[in-house]
């Protein structure tokens, strides 16, 4: 049965044997014509394998090469990382706002030391996120307490309630819930000062906005003379030197209102702006702490253009439901409704959203109303006896009126639903414990209250920032 196989067997070696009949001893010296064709053959698989092996390695090298540039070096990259956070004796944060800063106004204009701090700092790539209502008030205290205006109290610029009314001059504690960064610097036995922010007048606990170190609100002062006198903070002895400061500017808010955010009047005040960033920048670099000390700079919503004539009035909502003026808490953009006693909620927002979906109101599709309860849970506006009972979301650059009037209606206007990226505003971290030109994904300005007593080093109070948020945005190494 063996033997078919040993006679090809035989004859292939024959063939591998006995190339040139004619001549055996040459044949002994030269490779045979099999052997020749096979190991031409077998270079020329070698060469291929060779080359194959060649491009793969080189390949793999390359990717391996690139893979650890994107993950050590990378700035995008929000994964691992060599850097750490550069260990600091007395770790210093100034907190900046600039009101009404849209995210992109940065990019209106040159502004070379918002670009230096960005470059050598951490952004949130597109803007921090407000809270709901996108005001002043809410988002500057929930920014330095990390609770929704439902849990800091502060659900508007003003609103009555009970019998008393808060307004941006109120100062009185029970107004202002939970626990600004101030009151918690101070609780753990170190110094804070604000030149200016919604709240930090209001004496609470531990602090009682001392006069030296508290300023209280004058928006007459320059500028100027604000970052000065947060720099002659640094000339202090260390014992005595704040190490939470507030630095606030009223613009680009102030020109947006007026002119809506594509004037030039604001690419101006964004320059302002810059400069003023530079002034700061400049005084540390004097006083030899630049790199030591951590600025965030914030702002506290965005702004929308309302030149459009995009305006929805409550009294053509006549035949359905009147809504007096004296029910109206406030119109635009947040529609706030409280009903006297004696007539129900849900009555009034049913006869209001018969109106509206009817097509005989007047933009009336761009209004939703809602019982507060209703609201989308994302809003995180619901749970407080200061929010009224009927709560209006309106349409982005829309405006709610109570009657048709000749007013001349353009400018900008901020508040409405924090889901608009028109309401985003800018976050830049920069200081030793961020990572040089990272952008990290947008997030909500509740978060930055962990994010600076994890700088500071100090027990915070509870709030409605998530916990391992500071893990996201600042360097390994800020805790130990
Ligand atoms: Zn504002």
């Amino acid at each position: 049965m063996a033997e078919p196989m040993g006679s090809a067997s035989l004859a292939i070696a024959k063939l591998e044997a006995d190339p040139d009949p004619n001549d055996q001893s040459t044949a002994l010296l030269q490779p045979s014509f099999a052997t020749r064709v096979f190991t031409s053959r077998q270079r020329a698989c070698s060469a291929l394998v060779f080359i194959v092996m060649l491009i793969i390695t080189c390949v793999s090298t390359a990717s391996a090469i690139a893979f650890a540039f994107l993950l050590f070096r990378g700035p995008n990259s929000g994964s691992l990382r060599l850097e750490r956070a550069r260990p600091i004796q007395n770790p210093t944060v100034i907190l900046v706002s600039s009101d009404g800063f849209r995210f992109g106004y940065q990019f209106k204009t040159q502004t070379p030391n918002i670009d230096r701090l960005t470059a050598n700092g951490t952004e949130a790539e597109a803007g921090m996120i407000p809270v709901f209502p996108t005001l002043t008030f809410p988002n500057h205290y929930s920014i330095v307490t990390g609770l929704y205006p439902c849990s800091h109290g502060i659900i508007s610029n003003g609103f009555p309630y009970g019998n008393d009314t808060f307004t941006m001059k109120s100062h009185e504690p029970k107004w202002w819930l939970g626990e600004p960064l101030w009151e918690t610097v101070t609780k753990n036995g170190l110094k804070a000062a604000t030149y200016f922010w919604p709240g930090s007048e209001v004496k609470k606990g531990n602090w009682d906005c001392p006069p030296s170190l508290c300023k209280k609100y004058d928006g007459s002062i320059p500028f100027e003379e604000r970052v000065d006198t947060v720099l002659s903070y640094f000339d202090l002895p260390v014992s005595d030197r704040p190490v939470f400061m507030t630095l606030y500017f009223e613009d680009p808010d102030h020109q947006g209102h007026k002119v809506g955010p594509d004037d030039p009047e604001i690419t101006e005040a964004i320059s302002m702006i810059d400069k003023m960033m530079g002034r700061l920048i400049q005084g540390l670099e004097r006083k030899g702490v630049f790199e030591d000390v951590t600025i965030l700079m914030v702002g506290d919503h965005g702004m929308v253009g309302t030149c459009d004539k995009k305006l929805i009035f409550l009294e053509d909502l006549a035949p359905w439901i009147e809504i007096p003026h004296d029910w109206v808490q406030s119109y635009s953009p947040l529609l706030s409704i409280r009903p006297p006693h004696g007539i129900s909620p849900s009555e009034v927002v049913a006869k209001m959203r018969e109106g509206l979906s009817s097509g005989k109101v007047k933009n009336g599709m761009y209004l939703k109303v809602y019982l507060k309860e209703d609201l989308p849970e994302r809003l995180h506006y619901s749970y407080s006896d200061r929010i009224p009972p009927i709560v209006g979301l309106i349409e982005e650059a829309y405006k709610v009126e109570q009657k048709t009037s000749k007013r001349q209606e353009c400018g900008g206007a901020h508040g409405y639903d924090n889901e608009f990226f028109s309401m985003r505003t800018i976050f830049i971290g920069h200081g030793p414990q961020f990572a040089k030109s990272r952008k990290v994904p947008s997030f909500m300005n509740v978060e930055l209250y962990n994010t600076v007593t994890s700088i500071l080093k100090i027990q915070g109070a509870p709030n409605n920032g998530t916990p391992s948020f500071p893990s996201t945005i600042l360097l390994p190494g800020t805790w130990s």
